[in-house]
């Protein structure tokens, strides 16, 4: 892959605010967002043969094969191929994904950042977490709930919980997320690649911590 591309690797825990921090950072950025859980949500929805492969594993918060999300990675990097650059968010998910992605960004600046965020909060933001079908907009039934109960502000469509946003799967996808996704903290640590912030506070703020992070690796 030709040109040197920034990349810009969103690390934390689910419920982290990682997807919407993403959204808010592409759009300032000017940066390609890639998100392998919508892709891979996307891709059980419109019942592709990927999505029936990988919506048991989902369902169950465990991971996908990492070949099929690095392909996925592969080949959307290749599709943006005149991007000024990525933000990766739910990708590299364990070391053998982060050395991957190293190979794949032969070259290019790459950045992890880690939105940390305590586990009693995460737990309520995951259960609480409802989204939209029909835009893709998310609200949470206790820190941003819509005005009508169960309805999209923005569309009309009734909302809808993640299957995998049930109580029994966070504890499973939380698990993973310290046995798996952590380490991939020490690798970009060891690289001289890593930055954190603190999540814990309301989207703005955090918006505004990691734009001024970005602004500052930008340059
Ligand atoms: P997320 O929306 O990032 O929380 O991802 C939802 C689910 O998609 C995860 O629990 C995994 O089952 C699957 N998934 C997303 N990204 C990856 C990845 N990089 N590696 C393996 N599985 C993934």
């Amino acid at each position: 892959m030709s040109g040197k591309k920034k990349l810009i690797i969103l690390l934390g825990p689910p419920g982290a605010g990682k997807g919407t921090q993403a959204k808010k950072i592409s759009r300032e950025f000017d940066l390609v967002h890639i998100s392998t859980g919508d892709i891979l949500r996307n891709e059980v929805r419109d019942g592709t043969e990927l999505g029936s492969k990988v919506k048991e594993i989902m369902n169950a918060g465990d991971l996908v094969p990492d070949e099929l999300v690095g392909e996925i990675v592969r080949s959307c990097i290749e599709k943006h191929s005149s991007a000024a650059g990525f933000i990766l968010d739910g990708y590299p998910r364990n070391v053998t994904q982060a050395e991957f992605l190293m190979c794949i960004a032969d070259g290019w600046p790459v950045y992890a950042v880690c939105i940390r965020v305590e586990e009693e909060t995460l737990v309520k933001r995951l259960t609480g977490r409802r989204y939209c079908p029909g835009c893709g907009k998310i609200y949470n039934v206790y820190f941003s709930p819509p005005s009508t109960e169960g309805i999209c502000d923005a569309c009309g469509t009734e909302l809808v919980q993640r299957r995998d946003d049930r109580e029994e799967v966070i504890a499973e996808r939380l698990r993973v997320y310290h046995e798996q996704t952590r380490p991939v903290i020490d690798y970009f640590s060891s690289l001289g690649r890593y930055f954190e912030i603190d999540g814990s506070k309301s989207v703005p703020h955090v918006a505004q911590a990691l734009s001024e992070l970005v602004g500052v690796i930008e340059k």
